[in-house]
């Protein structure tokens, strides 16, 4: 049986996932923003949620945990190295660990940089990867925690993902992402498409969330600063990725 996922808006401008199993009836909320939009995402389907995947320890992610653990028998899922800023976890993974949902495996990666702690779900089976604030749509969660180094070996390994996977994010910050993405590599024609294509999702009030990991390695210029033609426009040709990254993450912090 296929794993339906719907995209669920919160807050201003934050996204949650549910992941339905229509075999098995069971439903898990990929982090929790805020209960009220979940709850009518899952009424309005007759779905109840039976699993909280958290993937870090911001409010805007967590808060709602508590409200619908008092609602629906759920297992919470998170980082057992970041349990102490978590809700209470009834299974708490790390790097590697594989979990079952419904009959298909769920692989934890960490991928701290955002903060330490911060951790990312993907279904290989589904082909699915959900990122929250690590790698973004066009972009990557600010270092408030983790230094440069972290952030680019977690977007490396999410990048070494089968490149159809679909990378599900926290944020819809992709327009103001694309602005910045086009100063780093002006003349990229896949990054032109795609942010004309976002321009226009963004009219019709479409999510640009989802992306496709195939799409982010074509496009986003955190994930290419390993690139020589991203070098050489950063005037880095002979630095090393890490570095490149964390100056291409420096100009952004000030875009
Ligand atoms: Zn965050
Ligand atoms: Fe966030």
């Amino acid at each position: 049986m296929p794993l339906d996922i719907v995209t669920v808006p919160c807050l201003a401008d934050n996204y949650a996932f549910l992941v339905h199993s229509a075999g098995t009836g069971a439903t898990a909320l990929v982090d929790a923003p805020e209960a009220g939009p979940v709850r009518r995402a899952l009424a309005d389907r007759g779905w109840s949620l039976t699993h909280i995947l958290i993937t870090h320890h911001h409010s805007d992610h967590i808060d709602a945990v508590a409200p619908l653990r008092e609602e629906f028998d759920v297992r919470v899922v998170g980082a057992a190295a970041d349990a102490e800023r978590l809700p209470r976890l009834d299974l708490a993974v790390a790097e590697g660990d594989v979990f079952e949902f419904s009959g298909y495996e769920v692989r934890v990666l960490d991928v701290s940089g955002h903060t330490v702690g911060h951790i990312a779900f993907h279904v290989p089976e589904r082909g699915v990867v959900f990122t929250a604030d690590s790698l973004m749509a066009l972009g990557c969660g600010r270092l408030f925690e983790g230094s440069a180094d972290q952030m680019w070996a977690s977007l490396s390994k999410l990048a070494a993902l089968p490149p159809e996977t679909l990378v599900c994010s926290g944020h819809e910050y992709t327009a103001a992402n694309a602005g910045f993405a086009l100063t780093v590599e002006p003349d990229n024609p896949d990054l032109r498409r795609r942010v004309a294509a976002i321009e226009d999702a963004r009219k019709r009030g479409e999510p640009t969330v989802p992306s496709t990991l195939a799409e982010e390695m074509a496009t986003n210029p955190f994930l290419r600063a390993g690139l020589p033609e991203v070098k050489a426009l950063m005037g880095m040709p002979e630095m090393s990725d890490a570095a490149v990254f964390a100056e291409i993450r420096r100009r952004k912090d000030r875009f």
